[in-house]
């Protein structure tokens, strides 16, 4: 597997997910699973969900369930880059922080380091693997796959030095709402996210997990049961019932 080859000069990628349009159909992590053969039970995207009681449309308190799209944060002072001991992840002058899969020794110390989930082992390749904003497609002009695919729009990509590009324009548009995942981390993730403390809970970041890979039991879709049993009771105390 050869490393895709970066400019000094040319495109600064950036990335920000507008949580606001989430719907939560799990088409960009299917996406990229598709696009980059990551194996079942491992995840280089992975959407959680989560399910609170908060005010709706009328403002009444009623059961809420949020969506959060993560992948790697593509971090300018990356933990996994300076754990790892054979020195195969380096950030490129794009912005994008990529794993050298012929000298990773598997050690595992990336992954340990990363407080988002964002690497995992894979167990085919027996590398380290993660996102790289779909590296190849980037090369051939095209998009990364869960841009591409997701039906909602929530993904602003491109060309940070373009200022017309989407990534510009989706910042100068909501640039003051815009926010990092875990910024007591510090590690200055590049990816941008709107709505995080407003539409989506500032709770739903401590499901990431911190020192190993995303898991699949983190969808909540056993409790939204339990939530919509719940609804007539809150939805009643709102309206000042008993
Ligand atoms: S999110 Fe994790 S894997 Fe990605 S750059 Fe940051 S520390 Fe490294
Ligand atoms: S494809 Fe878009 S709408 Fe669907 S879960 Fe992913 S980010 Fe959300």
């Amino acid at each position: 597997m050869s490393q895709p080859t970066t400019p000094a000069t040319g495109p600064r990628w950036g990335l920000a997910i507008d949580t606001e349009r989430c719907i939560g159909c799990h088409a960009c992590s299917v996406a990229c699973k598709v696009e980059n053969t990551v194996y079942l039970g491992m995840f280089r995207t992975k959407v959680y969900y989560h399910d609170f009681h908060g005010p709706d449309a009328a403002g009444r308190t009623a059961p809420r369930r949020a969506f959060l799209p993560t992948l790697c944060m593509q971090c300018e002072d990356a933990p996994c880059l300076k754990a790892c001991p054979t020195e195969s992840i380096r950030r490129d002058a794009d912005g994008v922080v990529r794993i050298d899969v012929d000298s990773c020794d598997r050690s595992r110390d990336c992954i340990a380091a990363c407080p988002y989930g964002a690497i995992h082992i894979d167990p085919v390749a027996q590398v380290a693997d993660k996102c790289d904003l779909c590296s190849h497609r980037l090369e051939a002009g095209m998009q990364p796959a869960c841009v591409e695919a997701c039906p909602a729009d929530v993904f602003a990509f491109g060309d940070l030095d373009d200022p017309g590009s989407p990534i510009r324009r989706f910042q100068a548009r909501h640039g003051k709402e815009l926010a990092v995942l875990k910024p007591e981390e510090g590690t200055r993730p590049a990816v941008q996210y709107r709505g995080i403390g407003t539409v989506v809970p500032r709770a739903v970041e401590r499901k990431l997990p911190k020192g190993r890979n995303h898991d699949p039991f983190t969808y909540e879709i056993d409790t939204w049961s339990e939530l919509r049993a719940d609804y007539g009771t809150v939805v009643g105390k709102a309206k000042g019932g008993a």
